[in-house]
């Protein structure tokens, strides 16, 4: 008999109520059942919403101020260098290095930002992006264990090229995280156990279809499919356990496609040397994660990028690729006539005078086919992050819900439509809680991302040192 830990938190990335309710109880009787025993609420996300630094948000409980990160990569205006982020980037503490220190066990799965692995009290097996395959796991021993039940990191089919397939294949790998979750669990015996499903995301991103909600689109199969697996799951963990369910943020249908940096170029704000070539040092640097930013643009990231040769890839991107991806932007911009330009969403200022304009000009924007202005807001960081950094962008444009602003920098003009695209994200995400220490709430409430670690730790009875966040008053 498996020990029940305190705590299992289930990480959904992107999942969002616009699909949960209206699949509704038929179609996941689990969460719901969840629902109508605990709470439900709306998680709001962090400024950008994206995946990274949400999850390190949610389980240290601090803004991306603290922990440094602002996206996939961060720039560094003043050694102008680009930092592809990994687990080593973030500073501040998670959820499991302060059950570790008063000597509990946490087991931590697939949640992204989490590669390479920390050695932790328990272990970890690392999420997205985690390209290189061969060390993903700590302690080391467990991979072949996992592997054996057919674990994997990525799925092999492309959802945009497969659908239904890579759907299957994503849909079974589901399956197989919560089994190896359980066969480590058997012998771990954790206090705290936390997955995550990345692909998820993935799927609403591409597959996202009007009629999700009718049970019949691919999107609703993946929800589906964790609903019955987190059925199973709880029978395992037995009744004694808290169950959370948290996304990163939501999802929601593009109405808009924004692209930042080529209105900052068309502006005169932007200057990129299209044909500069690319540093032997930077190519360096940026290693596999560049190869991979542009094995994105040729549609083939989800592929195990180590069955493809880095240089095969490099060349297929470099000759077919018409935009400048949000990298290549950086890497090829003339810093000295440059007076600012857009990563993750956020806006760099190389030239602090022009600040008034540009949030002028950008609240003036209105997308040309819908009429409706693209920001609600464009924010200072002092108004959005709490002890920034270096890394911290100067202006930070909220989107109005469904507009999706992305950096990529293209010939044409900003409101070039996403070809691939269906849906995008948004600032609402989800949290679900039901468990022997949560009480019965009807009616959604709203939380933060940032309130879910001082919670979680509030039922070890952990006070966390710094915390963004307060301890929800959903507990018994
Ligand atoms: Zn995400």
């Amino acid at each position: 008999m498996s020990k029940s830990p305190i705590v299992f938190l289930l990480g959904l990335d992107s999942a969002c109520w616009e699909v949960i309710d209206c699949l509704g109880e038929n179609m996941l009787p689990t969460l719901y059942s969840l629902i109508d025993e605990g709470v439900a609420g709306i998680l709001e996300t962090c400024h950008p919403p994206s995946t990274f630094p949400a999850w390190k948000c949610i389980t240290s409980g601090l803004n991306p101020g603290k922990i440094g990160v602002y996206g996939f990569f961060d720039v560094n205006t003043r050694t102008r260098r680009i930092r592809l982020n990994s687990s080593k980037s973030f500073k501040g503490h998670d959820i499991w290095d302060y059950l570790g220190k008063h000597g509990l066990t946490s087991g931590v799965m697939n949640v992204p930002g989490t590669y390479p692995p920390k050695h932790i009290k328990g272990f970890i097996v690392s999420g997205h992006p985690a390209i290189d395959g061969s060390n993903y796991t700590y302690p080391e021993s467990i991979k072949a264990k996992i592997e054996r039940l057919g674990y994997r990191i990525h799925p092999k089919k492309d959802v945009r090229t497969h659908p239904e397939e890579a759907v299957e294949e994503i849909v079974s790998m589901i399956e197989v995280r919560f089994e190896a979750l359980r066969e480590l669990q058997e012998s771990y015996q954790c206090d705290f156990l936390m997955l995550t499903i990345f692909y998820l995301d993935n799927v609403q991103h591409y597959l996202w279809d009007a009629e999700a909600g009718e049970g019949s689109s691919l999107v609703n199969k993946v929800y589906m499919k964790v609903d019955t697996e987190l059925s199973k799951m709880l029978r395992f963990l037995g009744r004694g356990t808290n169950v959370f369910v948290v996304s990163d943020h939501g999802m929601t249908r593009i109405r808009g496609t924004f692209q930042l940096n080529t209105w900052l170029s068309n502006q005169g704000y932007l200057k990129v040397e299209r044909t500069k070539p690319l540093k032997g040092k930077i190519l360096r640097r940026i290693g596999i994660g560049r190869i991979y930013e542009l094995a994105k643009s040729l549609s083939i990231d989800k592929i195990l990028l180590k069955f493809i040769p880095p240089e095969t890839v490099r060349k297929w991107a470099e000759s077919a690729q018409k935009d400048l991806t949000p990298i290549e932007v950086v890497e090829r911009m003339d810093w000295e006539r440059s007076k600012a330009f857009s990563a993750n969403g956020n806006i760099y200022l190389l030239d602090k005078t022009i600040e008034e304009e540009l949030i002028e000009k950008l609240l003036a924007l209105t997308h040309p086919k819908t009429g409706e202005k693209i920001f609600i807001d464009v924010r200072r960081r002092d108004e959005v992050y709490r002890g920034h950094d270096i890394l911290a962008p100067d202006l930070i444009p909220i989107p109005r819900k469904g507009y999706n602003v992305h950096c990529r920098l293209s010939r044409s003009t900003p409101w070039a439509e996403e070809n691939s695209w269906k849906a995008t994200h948004t600032r609402d995400g989800i949290l679900i809680a039901s468990g022997a220490n949560i009480r019965k709430i009807i009616g959604k409430i709203n939380a933060s991302i940032y309130d879910i670690t001082p919670t979680i730790l509030k039922l070890y009875s952990i006070e966390p040192e710094e915390i963004d966040g307060r301890i929800l008053p959903i507990l018994k």
